[in-house]
């Protein structure tokens, strides 16, 4: 048997009839950039996410991150505590609009942030936490709301690997004060490219994104501008105006980006948001035979409690032979991932001496098993006898 670790092309042939029709009409309407597919799309996942909410579609969660950052106005020099287990992107998002990535140790249980960790690196320079919910499990969000309070910080979920999870009855992505998720095709929604959205219930703050994301120009740049450093608008009025030109259209307010979601990626979106909680329901029954079936001799996943509900963007076991279990895996034809062999502040461009032990058993110990909503039983099956029988051994 040859299980994939993941297949896009099978989950691409069940939509191919919705997801071409779609993409078609966006191609025949030439609104590509913009315009209604996109605004539908962000409706539809504010929507999804919990009342009052608002989604601003953008270029990648990359961008999602440095666009949320920067609304909360996180300057060069300042501080964002995060996980040293993450993703990339995660740290690089802070280094990349000027800000200081300081890395905290993780629970060993559930591979999320230590609030404990935030609370004992805390200086005068730190402005914001920025959580990851790793794997698709919620951070601590209680613990880390009340950090922040405290300490007068602000709060930016990375919710890449999380749409549709859930903590205490609210989704993740709207606990914070702004969030960020990725559609990279291998996401819970992924789209056929890149992709990204920051959401958040407060209006300013989305002004902010609206603004950054379109080179800080006209109104909303203006008005960004104005909420970022304190300003009126009779002042910006009376700075810009000109008997020539309108000084909202031809007006740049902040240096921002280009970094929109396509039209036709919002279009194709749309249609797979429809069908995001029986994916996330078909990774938890995967999760549940893993759970159940899985040897005790490696350590399962406990992602999930009473307060906590995931979307199981990762299944990961770990195990201290790693390396001869990833290599009976690859000689079994079986699919896996090994995320992160590299803590973040191990990473050569961070290169902290410090060390975060939890986070470096983690990386080296983690395996991730095939989960994807079109795995057969029968193939979850062959895993857990594999993985079983080399355990055994
Ligand atoms: C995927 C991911 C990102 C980056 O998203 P892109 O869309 O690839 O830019 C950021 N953080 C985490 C935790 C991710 O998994």
């Amino acid at each position: 048997m040859n299980v994939p670790f993941l297949d896009l092309k099978t989950q691409y042939h069940v939509f191919q009839h919705e997801i071409e029709e779609k993409a078609l009409e966006v191609l025949e309407s030439c609104s590509y950039i913009g315009g209604k597919y996109v605004k539908d799309f962000e409706d539809q996942l504010a929507a999804y996410l919990g009342e009052n909410m608002l989604a601003i579609g953008c270029n990648s969660g990359t961008d999602a991150l440095m666009l949320a950052l920067r609304a909360c106005n996180i300057q060069p020099g300042d501080e964002v505590i995060t996980t040293s287990f993450s993703f990339f992107a995660t740290a690089e998002a802070i280094s990349a609009i000027g800000a200081v990535p300081v890395f905290a140790d993780i629970r060993e249980n559930d591979f999320t942030i230590n609030p404990e960790q935030i609370v004992s690196r805390i200086t005068n320079k730190t402005k914001a936490i920025l959580p990851v919910h790793i794997f698709g499990t919620s951070c601590q969000m209680d613990e880390i709301m009340d950090i922040a309070h405290t300490h007068n910080l602000k709060v930016i979920e990375d919710a890449a690997q999380a749409i549709g999870s859930t903590y205490k009855g609210r989704k993740v992505g709207t606990l914070g004060d702004v969030a960020c998720f990725s559609f990279y095709p291998t996401k819970n929604l992924g789209g056929c490219g890149d992709g990204g959205a920051v959401t958040t219930s407060e209006k300013n703050l989305a002004t902010i994104v609206y603004a950054l994301r379109e080179h800080g120009a006209g109104k909303t740049g203006a008005k960004a501008r104005e909420l970022l450093n304190g300003i009126s608008e009779d002042q910006t009025i009376s700075e810009y105006s000109s008997d020539l030109y309108d000084p909202y259209k031809y007006y740049n307010y902040l240096i921002g980006y280009n970094s929109r979601l396509d039209a036709i990626q919002a279009a194709i979106l749309s249609v797979k948001l429809k069908y995001l909680d029986s994916f996330n329901l078909a990774r938890k029954r995967i999760a549940a035979i893993y759970n159940e079936r899985l040897t005790d001799k490696v350590i399962k996943p406990a992602y999930e409690d009473s307060t906590s509900n995931s979307c199981w963007h990762q299944y990961v076991i770990r195990c201290n032979n790693k390396r001869a279990l990833c290599d009976r895996l690859m000689s079994l034809n079986i699919g896996y991932g090994t995320f992160y062999p590299v803590p973040l502040h191990k990473q050569k461009v961070y290169g902290y001496n410090e060390s975060l032990p939890v986070a470096e058993a983690a990386a080296a110990q983690t395996v991730c098993l095939p989960i994807f909503p079109e795995l057969k039983e029968t193939e979850v099956d062959y895993i857990i006898d594999s993985i079983n029988k080399f355990m055994d051994e």
